[in-house]
């Protein structure tokens, strides 16, 4: 709840506060600096502020990548046709006009909450692959442009790593296919808490291969991290009687490389040579640049 008056926004929380985690701020830049150390699911707006306006404030928001979602539901006095257009032309959701009763107040930001966490839902959804649950291709491409600019601008290095089980073929003829997606399911999870970093993430990338992304690592952290999954697959012991060792094992192929704008989709290119460098020197190995 972003409002200056202390009575109005004593009401408006009470109203909510038994569904609801409310916090209140008083002006247009402490709803900006709240917002950006914890995103609400839903912002309850007054209009006439010091400072920065609420309409103001409420493009601020709706510029924001990263906070253009949050529904922003405006409680207004005024209920011309210009100060309602006003409203929806700042990007807002919805806006509750004064007097107003507690219950509808409740049911209008209930209604309005459902519906950010349906779509939040939705967003996860998209992103995740259904079978082995990290996160999928699709997730992948977004966040390696997203990591790519970023080592461009910064200067940081970003390393890839591919990770192909080996033998899938035969284990999948032997064990069925069933067993195969449980043990594609095994293997994600076991890279998936390999990984320690927030900003380190794996997706599949294809049938039983994944690339692990790690932002702002070197070639020294690049193979720590896939010496790690390495040891970490073979601990599992997962039987595999058509393996050579009798286990299942993976190979990794990784690079690493501070981005330049018009050639970044290389690393990835590189990463796959490195992979197929690891299997054709004998697999269960990791090759990296
Ligand atoms: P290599 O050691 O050279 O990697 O050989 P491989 O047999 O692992 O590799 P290949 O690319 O020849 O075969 C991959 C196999 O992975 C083919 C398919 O049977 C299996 N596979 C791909 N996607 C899935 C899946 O979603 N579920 C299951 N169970 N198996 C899959
Ligand atoms: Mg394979
Ligand atoms: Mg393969």
């Amino acid at each position: 709840m972003v409002e200056d008056e202390p009575i109005s926004a004593v009401i408006t929380t009470h109203a909510l506060s038994d569904s609801f985690d409310t916090f209140h701020v008083k002006t247009g830049d402490e709803a900006l600096s709240f917002c950006a150390n914890i995103e609400p699911d839903l912002i309850l707006m007054d209009i006439n502020m010091p400072g920065i306006s609420g309409l103001e404030t409420c493009k601020i928001i709706k510029g924001n990548e990263s906070l253009k979602d949050i529904p922003i539901l405006f409680i207004t006095a005024s209920q011309d046709a210009e100060s309602e257009d006003q409203c929806w032309e700042s990007g807002c959701t919805d806006f509750i006009t004064k007097p107003f009763s507690t219950n509808t107040l409740r049911h209008r930001v209930n209604a309005h909450v459902a519906a950010k966490l349906m779509a939040d839902r939705l967003k996860e959804l998209a992103s995740i692959d259904g079978l082995t649950g990290v996160h999928n291709r699709r997730y992948f491409e977004q966040y390696f442009d997203e990591q790519a600019k970023l080592s461009a601008r910064n200067k940081k290095p970003l390393s890839i790593l591919m990770i192909d089980i080996d033998f899938f073929k035969q284990y999948n003829d032997l064990y069925g296919h069933l067993a195969g997606d449980d043990c594609l399911r095994l293997v994600a999870n076991i890279i998936d808490k390999a990984l320690e970093r927030p900003t380190d993430h794996v997706a599949r990338y294809g049938g039983e291969e994944f690339v692990v992304i790690l932002p702002d690592t070197d070639i020294k952290g690049l193979e720590v991290v896939a010496k790690h999954i390495l040891q970490k697959i073979q601990t599992a012991n997962i039987v595999h009687e058509g393996a050579p060792n009798g286990v299942l094992s993976v190979s990794l192929g990784g690079c690493s490389a501070v981005c330049d704008l018009t050639h970044y989709k290389s690393l990835i290119l590189s990463a796959d040579e490195k992979l197929y460098l690891a299997k054709r020197s004998g697999r269960n190995r990791y090759q990296v640049n």
